[in-house]
C-alpha cells in the first residue's frame, strides 16, 4: 500500500477507537447507573490506552516521516501531516512510566482537592499542588520550549501562543477593564432583575432550551440535549455531536445561555468540513477558538437586545409570569455586571479578570517565581486589586478550580482568548453580512451561521489560530473589538 493511503488507515483506525471513547464518556455523564461506574472506567482505561499506543505507533513516526519530505500533499493533507506530527512527537517526548506515575498522581491530587474544597483546607491540598506544579514542569522539559516552560503548557491548548503575547494581551485589556467595572458598579443604573425571582419547571425550561437551539440552526438529526451536572458537547462524529445542560429552577435564564453555549460549541464541531473526518483535523482549530464559537452564541447573540426582540414572546409563552415583561427588560436583566468570587458564575465583563488572574499565577508556579504556599494570600490580593472582592475562604479562591489538581496547567488563557476572538470575529461578521440586527430580530440567524460556517467551521484543524483569525478578519487577533464591545454595550445598559 502507498505510504499515503497507509497513513490515512491508520488515522482511520484511531478516529473509530476515539469515537466510541466520545461516546463512553459522554454516556458516563449523562446515563450510566452508579453500579456500572467502576468496570467502565476499566474500559475507557483500555481504549485510551489503546488510542494512545496507535498515536505513538512506529509505524506511524515512519509515515510521518516520509510524508513531510513529500511535496505532492494537498492543503488538508500536509495539515494532517503537520498536526498529528506535532501530536506524535510531543506524546513520543514522556516516557510511559512517567506518564502512569502522573495518572495516579493527579487522580490522588483531584480526589484530595475535593476534600480540600469541602473543608477550604488549602494545607491538605498544598503537598499534592506542588507535585503537580513539578510534573507540569517536567512535562514542559520533555515538550522543550524556547523562552517560557509556560509556553510548552499552552501549545496543547492555544497552538503557537506564548506567555510573552498573552502578557502584551492582558496588560492593556485590565487596564481597561479594571477602571469600567468601577465606573459601572459607582456611576452606573443596575438593571431591574427583581422579576426574574420565581419557581421554573425543569421541564418548561427544557422546551424552551430546544425551540433556542433549534432556532439558532443546531440540527436535532444530528445531536441531542441532555441534562448534566456540568454542562458540555460531545462530539461522537460527524452527524452525531450532543449537547447537554443544567437547568436550576430558581433561576428561568441560566439554563438557557448553558444550552446556547454548548450550542455554539456544537455548531462548530457540525460545521466541520466531512471530508476532515478522521483526518486528524476534525476538531476545532484550538479551545480557544472553540470558546469563542460558544461565546459569541451565548453572549453576543443570546445577550443581545435582538435576539430578546424575538424571543420575547417564546419566553413569555413558556412562562406567563413574563408576559408583561418588554423584551428590553428582559436583555437588561440578563446582562447584569456583579463583581464576583466564583469564575464560572462571572458575567462577560468580570469573567477575563478571574481568567488573568489564574494565567498570572499559574505561569508563576510554573516558572517557579511563586511559591504553591504562597497562592492563597496571592489570590486574595489579586482579587481585591482586579474585582475589589475578596474571598473569606480559600474554596472561593485558590481552592476554586479543578484545574490545576488534575495537572492542567496552561488550560485557562484559552477562556480568555476565546471572549477576545469572539468579539474579533462577530464585529467582521456584522460588517460583512448586512442587517444582522434585523435578522436576529426576526428570528433568523441562518445568515451568520452561514457565514461561520464558510469562514470558521469547514476548516476544523487545517490552520493554527492565529493563522485562521488573520483568514476570518483580515487582521491579527485584537482585544480591542473585546474593549469597544463591552463599553458600548454596558455603557448603554448602565446608562452611563
Ligand atoms: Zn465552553
Ligand atoms: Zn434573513
Amino acid at each position: 500500500m502507498d505510504i499515503l493511503a497507509a497513513y490515512k488507515e491508520h488515522l482511520r483506525e484511531i478516529g473509530k477507537l476515539s469515537s466510541a471513547l466520545s461516546l463512553l464518556h459522554w454516556d458516563q455523564r449523562t446515563q450510566l447507573p452508579n453500579g456500572g461506574q467502576e468496570t467502565r472506567a476499566e474500559v475507557v482505561g483500555k481504549l485510551t490506552k489503546m488510542v494512545f499506543e496507535l498515536s505513538i505507533a512506529d509505524k506511524l513516526g515512519r509515515y510521518l516521516e516520509e510524508l513531510e519530505k513529500r511535496e505532492d500533499l494537498s492543503e488538508e493533507e500536509s495539515a494532517s501531516v503537520r498536526v498529528v506530527g506535532k501530536a506524535y512527537r510531543r506524546n513520543k517526548a514522556i516516557p510511559p512510566d512517567f506518564y502512569e506515575r502522573f495518572a495516579i498522581a493527579a487522580s490522588k491530587a483531584e480526589t484530595t482537592w475535593e476534600k480540600a474544597k469541602e473543608r477550604s483546607d488549602f494545607l491538605l491540598f498544598r503537598p499534592h499542588l506542588e507535585e503537580m506544579v513539578e510534573y507540569a514542569r517536567q512535562f514542559a522539559e520533555y515538550y522543550g520550549y524556547k523562552e517560557s516552560p509556560y509556553d510548552a503548557l499552552i501549545e496543547e491548548y492555544e497552538p503557537g501562543m506564548t506567555s510573552r503575547e498573552l502578557r502584551a494581551v492582558i496588560e492593556p485589556l485590565r487596564q481597561e477593564l479594571v477602571p469600567f467595572i468601577k465606573r459601572l458598579q459607582e456611576e452606573g443604573t443596575p438593571p431591574e432583575t427583581d422579576f426574574l425571582r420565581g419557581t421554573f419547571s425543569k421541564e418548561e425550561q427544557r422546551s424552551l432550551s430546544l425551540q433556542a437551539l433549534r432556532t439558532i440552526g443546531y440540527d436535532f438529526d444530528a445531536g441531542r440535549l441532555d441534562p448534566a451536572v456540568h454542562p458540555f458537547t460531545s462530539s461522537i462524529g460527524p452527524g452525531d455531536v450532543r449537547v447537554t445542560t443544567r437547568f436550576l429552577v430558581d433561576d428561568p435564564l441560566s439554563g438557557l445561555f448553558s444550552s446556547l453555549h454548548e450550542g455554539g460549541h456544537a455548531l462548530y464541531d457540525q460545521g466541520i468540513a466531512p471530508k476532515l473526518r478522521w483526518t486528524g483535523l476534525d476538531e476545532g482549530a484550538s479551545y480557544g477558538i472553540h470558546e469563542s464559537q460558544s461565546r459569541m452564541w451565548e453572549n453576543l447573540v443570546g445577550r443581545s437586545l435582538p435576539f430578546w426582540t424575538f424571543f420575547q414572546p417564546t419566553f413569555a409563552s413558556t412562562f406567563p409570569a413574563f408576559s408583561g415583561i418588554s423584551a428590553e427588560a428582559l436583555y437588561r436583566a440578563a446582562n447584569v455586571v456583579e463583581p464576583s468570587l466564583i469564575r464560572v458564575e462571572a458575567d462577560e465583563v468580570t469573567y477575563n479578570l478571574h481568567i488573568m488572574l489564574r494565567f498570572e499565577l499559574e505561569e508563576g508556579l510554573i516558572t517557579g517565581k511563586i511559591a504553591a504556599g504562597d497562592l492563597p494570600e496571592l489570590w486574595r490580593d489579586a482579587m481585591d486589586r482586579y474585582l475589589g472582592v475578596v474571598p473569606e475562604k480559600d474554596a472561593d479562591g485558590a481552592l476554586q478550580d479543578v484545574h490545576w489538581s488534575s495537572g492542567l496547567f496552561g488550560y485557562f488563557p484559552s477562556y480568555m482568548l476565546g471572549n477576545l476572538y469572539s468579539s474579533q470575529i462577530f464585529a467582521c461578521a456584522q460588517k460583512e453580512v448586512p442587517d444582522l440586527d434585523t435578522h436576529f430580530a426576526r428570528g433568523d440567524f441562518a445568515p451568520l451561521l452561514t457565514w461561520l460556517r464558510e469562514r470558521v467551521h469547514r476548516f476544523g484543524m487545517i490552520y493554527e489560530p492565529k493563522d485562521l483569525v488573520k483568514r476570518i478578519t483580515g487582521e491579527d487577533p485584537d482585544a480591542s473589538y473585546f474593549v469597544r464591545y463591552i463599553e458600548e454595550k454596558y455603557s448603554q445598559i448602565y446608562k452611563l
